[in-house]
């Protein structure tokens, strides 16, 4: 058993003690089972939220309505759900009641995938209700039960059907990819920021191809976000040479690359419909214009490094790697590091000192004399000095003002 399992092995025991029933469940089990790290522990329980809070020092609400309730221990936290069904879906993306039962196989009914329905009890024997075991080996995605009525309470587990082939290499059972393909369409009820998550995982998954392949055999990505034109996309991406992404950046990079996206205003279309943070656009747009300048080849200019930063020259780096243009990351993080300065604040004249030298008047002409100081700064044309810059900008200034 996992360290993870041992480690929260006394809080099963205390549940049970009192006479209910707790096991571990979802992915944790599924990857014990794989024998890949996990990250977090489940736990499903008899007890009812309630009476799961009685049992304890100290327990979180973090979802009481749905009866999930932590169990802080030793510094960590346990997340455990009261056995439950579903009832209602008629949004296709959530029921619209849940209702508490005693029965662990009511529980494990109601999730997406047999190999996600498995239970373990504290000692590590697994309890096994829906042949998720005999799946787990054979290496399929199979829905509990009716795909197709499992995708109308939730079209969410389509995606999560083509994420877990990517992350586990599995293929997904013909009758349940059938359903995918059948109710694709509905996952335009889910919440983008929900499939986000699931496509993001699968981009990053071990075997993305066969996420992807999944996804277009179903067409499930006609219904993402800018997706419906995005064939030859998918088509390229598949078929570069075996590639695995760890980083959000990267993966987005690599898909508005090979989106061939006319300008940066384009790649922030893309990831405002895809809902992404304002933080990752901005990573994004500068490392796909560093991607550019490194398929043009030889060395990156002064000015494309330092508008770049050294995280989006690594994304940038990375994904023209994958591309099969890119350069030694050592050489690039050296000619970062070979700038004048790395930052536009390290400037050793700032606007104040303009104004109060009188070489511009508030206004316009100010951020143009500052821009021209950095790009001579950055380019090594002038020295990062406050006197030589002094008089660089006087120059500017005159010649502007004539
Ligand atoms: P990950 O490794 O990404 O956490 P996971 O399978 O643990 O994968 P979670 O979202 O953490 O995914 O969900 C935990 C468990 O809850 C799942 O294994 C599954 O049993 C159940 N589950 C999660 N989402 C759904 C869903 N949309 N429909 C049905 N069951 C679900
Ligand atoms: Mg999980």
């Amino acid at each position: 058993l996992p360290t993870e399992f041992k480690q929260a092995k006394p809080i099963i025991d205390t549940i049970e003690a009192a006479g209910y029933e707790a096991y571990f469940v979802g992915g944790s089990v599924r990857d014990t089972i794989l024998g890949k790290p996990i990250h977090d522990v489940d736990i499903a329980t008899s007890a009812f939220p309630a009476e799961v809070k009685a049992l304890f020092k100290r327990t979180v609400d973090t979802g009481i309505e749905h009866g999930t309730v932590m169990i802080l221990d030793h510094g960590q936290g346990y997340e455990t759900t009261t056995f439950r069904t579903e009832l209602g879906y008629q949004d296709f993306r959530r029921p619209d009641e849940v209702t508490f039962v005693r029965s662990l196989k009511e529980d494990l009914k109601r999730r997406d995938f047999t190999i996600n329905a498995l239970a373990m009890r504290a000692n590590g024997e697994v309890i096994d209700l829906f042949d998720g075991l005999a799946d787990m080996s054979a290496h399929v995605i199979r829905a509990v039960g009716v795909a197709e009525d499992r995708f109308h309470e939730d079209a969410l587990r389509m995606m999560r059907a083509v994420r877990f082939a990517s992350q586990l290499g599995f293929t997904i059972e013909p009758a349940t990819e059938q359903a995918i393909a059948d109710n694709a369409q509905l996952l335009t009820k889910i919440a983008v920021e929900r499939t986000r998550v699931e496509w993001e995982k699968l981009l990053m998954g071990q075997q993305p191809v066969r996420g992807l392949q999944a996804l277009v055999k179903t067409a499930l990505y006609r219904y993402m976000p800018e997706m419906a034109d995005q064939l030859p996309m998918l088509k390229k991406l598949m078929a570069l040479p075996a590639w695995q992404l760890d980083q959000i950046e990267s993966t987005w990079t690599l898909l508005a690359w090979l989106m061939q996206l006319p300008d940066t205003a384009a790649i922030r279309q893309l990831l405002k419909a895809w809902k992404t943070s304002n933080d990752l656009i901005d990573h994004v747009t500068a490392a796909w214009t560093v991607v550019g300048a490194l398929q043009a080849g030889g060395t990156l200019a002064p000015m494309t490094l330092f508008k770049a930063g050294a995280p989006a020259l690594k994304t940038a780096n990375t994904v023209a790697n994958l591309l099969g243009f890119g350069q030694p990351q050592a050489e690039l993080d050296a000619a970062y590091a070979a700038l004048p300065i790395q930052d536009k604040h390290a400037l050793a004249l700032k606007g104040g000192d303009l104004l109060k030298q009188q070489v511009v008047q508030p206004g316009p002409m100010m951020g143009q004399v500052l821009a021209q100081l950095l790009v001579a700064v950055v380019t090594g044309k002038v020295a990062n000095e406050a006197g030589k810059l002094l008089e660089f900008a006087r120059m500017v200034a005159d010649t502007k003002s004539n």
